[in-house]
């Protein structure tokens, strides 16, 4: 089994078969090396569209028809994939929200418990309250609740709405922030070197 070095990560395809929605896809399994379980709570908070399962311990998100679902244990799992190519970059993609998210934990700490709670418990009645609610249309959707819900399963962004940047939304458009993206890392920067120490693979 190939092994695929990310910078302090490293992982295996375990399984590649064909999606059982759709056999011209694949489904894979991939094991990484690194107990991911200090970092799951953090995923969770950053992944927009995500589930978080304490019973399996492990946290589902979806882009695009894809589902990514990632274990404390190391183990992920990925369907709708063209090909085994696409799993890797996918995988690799992830080596680096990973690196990030251990990067916030060293620095900032573990993720909040209310706000894992909050956001287990989110809905898009909650996400509506915090929208302009004038149903006005420029998102080119039906109103305010229709984006409410897409904002929620991740297939429309805050700023399709163009209401939501004028300054008398601001708090709103903060609050909402915090609601479905409580935690942001895009712009984590890693120290490569106290990653390694943290991960206690000091080379
Ligand atoms: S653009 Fe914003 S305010 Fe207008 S309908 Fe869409 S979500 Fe509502």
């Amino acid at each position: 089994m190939a092994k695929h070095i990310v910078d302090e990560f490293t992982f295996s395809l375990s399984e590649v078969k064909p999606c059982l929605a759709d056999n011209m896809r694949v489904r894979i399994i991939a094991q990484f090396e690194t107990d991911l379980a200090p970092i799951l709570e953090i995923l969770f908070l950053y992944f927009r569209n995500a589930n978080y399962s304490r019973n399996l311990h492990c946290v589902t998100t979806k882009r695009a028809g894809q589902s990514t679902t990632v274990f404390g244990s190391g183990r992920v799992a990925m369907t709708f994939l063209k090909n085994e190519q696409e799993a890797i970059d996918r995988l690799r993609e992830l080596s680096n929200t990973f690196s990030k998210a251990y990067t916030y934990l060293e620095n900032t700490g573990p993720a909040d418990s209310e706000t894992v709670e909050k956001k287990e418990n989110i809905n898009a009645l909650q996400i509506h309250k915090l929208l302009p609610q004038t149903d006005c249309g420029e998102c080119s959707e039906s109103g305010c609740f229709a984006f409410a819900t897409l904002l929620m399963n991740g297939e429309r962004e805050i700023d399709d709405c163009n209401p939501m940047k004028l300054r008398e939304n601001a708090d709103k458009r903060s609050n909402l922030v915090k609601l479905i993206q409580p935690i942001d890392l895009t712009n984590i920067r890693e120290d490569r070197s106290d990653l390694a120490e943290f991960l206690g693979l000091k080379r």
